[in-house]
């Protein structure tokens, strides 16, 4: 980050700013809220669960760099929320739940454990008979591409049963150097298919041309787009979010038809009923200045705070 420029587009992701104690529109408690973690099924802390075949795993709570608006903020700077990340625990019951086919590590940045977590972590999911995908949610490969070692590789590579893919976390196009090339390299070297999840951010990467960068350098970088998602009304986040619509309107004008088609991300908003599809006309039920009312894959809908005009 530049340290003379306070607009720098990666200092404003990172560092604190006066405008997070505004918080009008944000949700109490958030990480609880969305993640259902009040709901009948038991389930170990470390284990988010949103769908039948996957399940989101948080194997630790530490990151490399801390965004401003995580939506699992919560979980390093509230310490009532009084979570316990179990590896183990959670390796139990995926174990025990053979419906699981997808399991996605996140945290923290997983890429922060030492090689040898991240290998007992691999072979442990790797034995697991049901399981036939595993993903490392990271912002290592962009924030820290150094820590694609030697020795990591060797913990991720090999043509194993379960194939191993990894999310990274990129929002603006001067997040990715030449060291980032390198470090998704060595991952697709090492038979790991790398994908990015960007977030929306006000001031950031939502004008066209920043958009249109960040997605055409993704991809000569070798990582293909996965998801955009709308950045979550986490309490203190009120100044990072745009109009709902942003998003749709930043792919239609300027992704589609003029970049690759392997550059175009799925415009998503995660919510407590599971990630929905904003792309999807029947999925915004309604827009107004104070809420939206948005509808997922099955039918069931939620509400979101609006941050001003829809
Ligand atoms: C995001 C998420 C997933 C993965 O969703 P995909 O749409 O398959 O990428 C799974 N479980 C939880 C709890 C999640 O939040």
């Amino acid at each position: 980050m530049d340290k003379d420029d306070p607009s720098c587009p990666v200092r404003r992701q990172l560092i604190p700013s006066s405008s997070e104690q505004l918080n009008q529109h944000g949700i109490d408690r958030y990480l609880i809220h969305k993640e259902n973690r009040a709901t009948e099924e038991k389930r170990p802390d470390s284990i988010a669960r949103q769908y039948h075949d996957r399940i989101a795993f948080t194997v630790t709570q530490v990151c490399t760099v801390y965004c401003r608006f995580c939506f699992r903020r919560e979980l390093v700077l509230d310490d009532k929320a009084d979570l316990n990340m179990s590896v183990d625990e959670g390796l139990r019951w995926i174990s025990e739940h053979p419906e699981i086919r997808d399991v996605l590590v996140t945290g923290g940045d997983p890429f922060h454990l030492s090689d040898d977590k991240i290998e007992y972590i691999v072979r442990k999911v790797q034995e697991i008979p049901h399981v036939g995908s595993m993903r490392f949610g990271t912002r290592s490969v962009i924030a820290l591409p150094h820590r694609i070692t030697p020795g990591l590789k060797k913990v991720l590579s090999g043509n194993n049963r379960v194939p191993i893919w990894i999310n990274t976390h990129c929002n603006h196009p001067k997040e990715i150097t030449e060291h980032t090339k390198k470090a998704v390299y060595e991952l697709l070297s090492c038979g790991v298919n790398v994908g990015n999840q960007a977030v929306l951010l006000k001031g950031i990467n939502d004008d066209i041309p920043t958009f249109q960068d960040l997605h055409i350098k993704l991809l000569r970088s070798r990582i293909r787009p996965y998801y955009l998602f709308y950045c979550e009304p986490v309490p203190g986040s009120d100044h990072f979010r745009t109009d709902l619509l942003k998003g749709r309107e930043l792919i239609k004008k300027g992704l589609r038809g003029v970049v690759s088609g392997m550059a175009q991300p799925q415009y998503v908003i995660a919510t407590d009923i599971g990630k929905i599809n904003l792309m999807d006309d029947d999925s915004i039920v309604s827009v107004d200045e104070n809420e939206y009312v948005l509808r997922n894959y099955n039918g069931k809908t939620t509400t979101i705070p609006a941050v001003g005009k829809g």
